[in-house]
């Protein structure tokens, strides 16, 4: 878990920090669903609509790790890595 201490502006914004946004691919314009959780005062962002980390595109999203990847982008990377293996080319493991 990764804490962040950010302050309530006059207008009621909160800034996401830039990090975070680049690590999530969090984009202008994105919704997210607020939820409060009455006994401790727990308030919780969650995505309601995104785009893929990698393309963009809206279309046939995946959570992956917190993140959205298209399955067009993930049908691309599963191709790679067969072919990589295939060619032995990846590093750090065992070629099956
Ligand atoms: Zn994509």
């Amino acid at each position: 878990m990764k804490d962040f201490n950010k302050k309530i502006s006059k207008s009621g914004s909160i800034t996401l920090p830039a990090a975070l946004r680049r690590e999530y691919g969090l984009a202008d314009g994105e919704r997210f669903k607020i939820t409060i959780d009455g006994e401790d005062g727990t308030i919780m962002l969650q995505r309601t609509a995104g785009s893929c980390l990698f393309c963009g595109s809206g279309n046939e999203l995946v959570v992956f790790n917190g993140r959205y990847v298209c399955a067009s982008c993930i049908e691309s990377m599963d191709g790679q890595v067969s072919d990589a293996r295939m060619a032995g080319a990846l590093k750090g493991g065992a070629v099956v």
